[in-house]
């Protein structure tokens, strides 16, 4: 086995309590470690705190103890608007309800991502449409969100979650409003960006999803573990 991978998130101590009262330790301070090309599902019941991991992952949340560091840069030390462009830059969303907007074509909620590219638009269009052929809808770039079938929404919101290029990719229960076959073609298509070397966590609460990462994390009372095989 070669060198590891260059950690991209790294949990020191991290953990959530909100205040309350009563304070909810909502995640309890741990260490993680998701090396660069890691495809990582964390599972967990209702409650448990995947969103709280989620959003501390995403800087969209401060941790209360401990420290996040992301690609080896300390968030702790990040002033608003710094986290809110490493988080632009670093990080790709997908969600379970897709969040596009319906009154832009797929590439125009693909080029929304790409905020701070300042390049010229042109280039943002193609580079949009580029995402948009990785995720095999290359002859839907001009249809309206409403046009779409739900794995093909999806599947735009996987692209704009790529065109920045991020480090990481964070999904939310990203087959979690799709009948089988779909979730099978969406979950096919994270198959195929980790064995092109993308860093993926995905969020579920369903084991079938779960299963697809190559490694998995349980949360169970805000407890983070690695999963170990039974
Ligand atoms: P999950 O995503 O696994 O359903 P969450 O991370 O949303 O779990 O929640 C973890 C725990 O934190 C739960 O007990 C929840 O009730 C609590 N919690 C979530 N958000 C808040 C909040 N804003 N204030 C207080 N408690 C919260």
């Amino acid at each position: 086995m070669s060198t590891l991978a260059a950690p991209v998130v790294e949990f020191r101590g991290v953990g959530l309590t909100y205040p309350g009262p009563p304070p909810v330790p909502a995640l309890r301070p741990g260490d993680v470690t998701i090396r660069r090309g890691e495809y990582v599902t964390v599972v967990g019941p209702s409650g448990s705190g995947k969103s709280t991991f989620l959003n501390i992952a995403g800087l969209l949340d401060a941790p209360t103890s401990g420290r996040y560091f992301l690609d080896g840069v300390d968030t702790g030390g990040l002033g608003d608007a710094d986290r809110t462009a490493l988080r632009g830059r670093r990080i790709g969303f997908v969600f379970q309800s897709f969040h596009l907007l319906p009154h832009r074509s797929a590439t125009e909620n693909v080029m929304l991502a790409m905020v701070y590219n300042t390049g010229p638009r042109t280039d943002r269009r193609t580079r949009a449409r580029e995402a948009l052929a990785r995720v095999g809808l290359a002859h839907r770039a001009d249809a309206l969100p409403t046009r779409l079938s739900g794995g093909e929404r999806q599947r735009v919101a996987i692209a704009r979650a790529l065109v920045t290029r991020p480090s990481l990719l964070l999904c939310d229960e990203p087959t979690g409003n799709l009948d089988t076959a779909t979730a099978g073609s969406v979950l096919g298509l994270l198959d195929d960006l980790h064995r092109d070397g993308m860093t993926l966590v995905v969020i579920t609460h369903d084991p079938g999803v779960a299963a697809r990462g190559r490694r998995t994390l349980t949360i169970r009372d805000g407890v983070l573990a690695e999963r170990t095989a039974a």
